[in-house]
């Protein structure tokens, strides 16, 4: 997820964008967690939680980190790395301000509405959103993850009638049109906060990934 202080600063794509170089001193979320943030911990490990009680506990098997971001990162939100974890920007789990950035972010159109969740959590789903495409890609025996976002989106796309996967993700935010990968992260984000008044393009992609991660009925 890329900036915080702009809606039209673009978040980066499935860690795509983000120089490692600028990515410092990396700690368990868990081990951050103080007086003043805990209710922003609180509601990112919630996420976590949410998604390994839903798919088991090989969701974001690359570990889930907060770091100080420097530089052209600066005013990254987080990122994910395919097979290395998400990363979130240290800054911004302590920033009380999150929920009025994200409803600005949606005013705009540029990511879903946050629904009655918070900011961060926000934030925290639409990194998952990445690390779940990471859990698919495997599934698919797929070896690129941009190929197994791809494929999630198209399958998707099949379903509601949307003629093109950009056209697709237009629909569920302007980040969701910057790539496949972006337009999976948007919709988990969207159906983790908004549930069933999530976009029906949000939740056809939530489908799809479930027709993969999920024993079948
Ligand atoms: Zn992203």
């Amino acid at each position: 997820m890329g900036k915080g202080t702009s809606a039209s600063g673009g978040r980066a794509g499935g860690g795509g964008g983000v120089n490692p170089d600028n990515i410092h001193n990396p700690q368990e979320m868990i081990s951050i967690r103080n007086a003043s943030n805990q209710q922003q911990v609180d509601d990112v490990l919630q996420v976590s939680r949410e998604l390994t009680d839903k798919y088991g506990a090989d969701v974001a098997t690359g570990g889930f980190e907060v770091a100080t971001f420097s530089g052209k990162d600066s005013t990254t939100l987080g990122c994910y790395m395919p097979g290395g974890g998400i990363t979130m920007n240290k800054k911004y789990i302590d920033n009380q301000n999150m929920d009025s950035v994200m409803d600005d972010c949606a005013e705009k159109g540029f990511h879903p509405s946050r629904g009655n969740k918070s900011g961060i959590y926000a934030v925290a789903a639409h990194e998952y959103g990445h690390s779940l495409t990471e859990n698919v890609r495997g599934k698919m025996g797929e070896k690129s993850f941009d190929k197994a976002a791809e494929k999630i989106v198209t399958e998707a796309r099949k379903k509601t009638g949307d003629k093109g996967n950009i056209k697709f993700g237009r629909k569920i935010s302007e980040y969701a049109t910057a790539s496949n990968a972006e337009t999976v992260a948007e919709a988990v984000c969207d159906v983790m906060c908004n549930g069933k008044k999530a976009k029906k393009q949000s939740r056809a992609i939530v489908d799809v990934i479930d027709g993969y991660l999920l024993p079948k009925k």
